[in-house]
């Protein structure tokens, strides 16, 4: 069985509160959320960090884009506006090696982030 957290969201062997999937994305509520609306959204293939992506994946971190948007729009948080975000290793606060865009929203964002 593979020890990576996402991937056993995505196979169902601890649960996640999911909000979206298709056939390459999932997507799921952040168990510790940083604003009212905090959304994971994930490729279905275990992907390490963005430095690990190769040429065939460029297509569904695409899609991942296509599903934040559909995601904020049904969330009703498109015209407000939302951040997306996803940090590549430990320096820029990865904490699980499987490739996940964040999708904040609900409160105002200040920049730079910490
Ligand atoms: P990052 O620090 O960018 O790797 O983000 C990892 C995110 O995963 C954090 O925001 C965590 O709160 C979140 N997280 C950790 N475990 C779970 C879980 N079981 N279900 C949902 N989100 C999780
Ligand atoms: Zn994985």
């Amino acid at each position: 069985m593979t020890d990576c957290l996402f991937c056993k969201i995505r196979d169902g062997d601890i649960p996640g509160d999911i909000v979206f999937e298709d056939d390459h994305v999932l997507a799921f509520n952040d168990v510790n959320p940083q604003a009212p609306v905090h959304i994971l959204i994930i490729p279905k293939k275990h992907i390490s960090t963005i430095n690990d992506l190769e040429d065939g994946d460029v297509q569904v971190m695409g899609k991942l884009f296509a599903a934040a948007k559909k995601i904020a729009h049904e969330k009703g948080v498109s015209e407000e506006g939302y951040r997306l975000v996803t940090n590549c290793n430990a320096g820029a606060g990865q904490t699980v090696f499987h490739i996940h865009m964040h999708l904040l929203a609900g409160r105002a964002m200040s920049w730079p982030p910490g």
